[in-house]
């Protein structure tokens, strides 16, 4: 079985990461997809204003029907290294194909990684352009990490430029344009419960 791990803040979830994910289960076909939330990232300073169950929440609307929703780094309370979460789903599923799904920003620090060498011959990466113009530089890094040994295939996809952090802050000062980079149900769901606001 191919599984797919689709791992980030989500903070908010939006259409970037849904598309990211529609392209890539396209291009593969994959059996099952699993999408991690994590707790404490490592590679980014993070202060959340949202609950966890918040962000967990936005996840399994955004990607209803699409993929499963674990809350298991946010379980673990600690540190998210993906390298200690890929140990625990091998755990349950042995014998299958691992993908770690990630944007461009991910793969250019990819070997900042805990346990990198590890961790690639567990995943292979599927990666997308988050800018214009990058497909050059996002190629030379794939035969970078190619020399270690790491399998990285690039989904060649027109980037879909968006971030949480801009929609944070066009929520903050008050954009009602936001709604447009978030699905549907996620921007209800932000509106009711009157979230990212301050
Ligand atoms: P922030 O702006 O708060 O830093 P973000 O938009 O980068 O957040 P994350 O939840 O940190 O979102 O991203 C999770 C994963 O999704 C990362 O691998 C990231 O590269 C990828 N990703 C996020 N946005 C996009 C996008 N627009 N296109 C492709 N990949 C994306």
């Amino acid at each position: 079985m191919k599984i797919c791990f689709f791992g980030g803040t989500f903070n908010p979830v939006h259409n970037g990461h849904v598309r990211l994910l529609e392209n890539a289960k396209e291009y593969f076909g994959f059996d099952k997809i699993i999408v991690i939330p994590t707790n404490i990232p490592p590679h980014k300073e993070v202060v959340f204003s949202v609950s966890d169950d918040d962000r967990l929440n936005m996840c399994k609307l955004a990607f209803d029907g699409m993929a499963e929703v674990s809350d298991y780094e946010i379980r673990e309370n600690t540190i998210s290294y993906t390298i200690n979460t890929m140990h625990h789903f091998k755990e349950i599923y042995p014998d299958d194909e691992f993908y770690f799904l990630m944007g461009s920003d991910m793969l250019f620090m990819f070997k900042k990684w805990k346990n990198y060498k590890e961790l690639i011959s567990l995943i292979s990466v599927v990666v997308a352009s988050r800018e214009d113009n990058e497909l050059e530089s996002l190629e030379n890094k794939k035969a970078e990490l190619e020399i270690d040994g790491a399998r990285i295939y690039i989904i060649k996809a027109e980037p879909y430029v968006v971030s949480s952090s801009m929609i944070r802050n066009m929520i903050k000062s008050g954009k009602k344009d936001f709604s447009c980079y978030l699905p549907e149900r996620v921007v209800e769901y932000i509106l009711d419960k009157k979230l990212y606001l301050e």
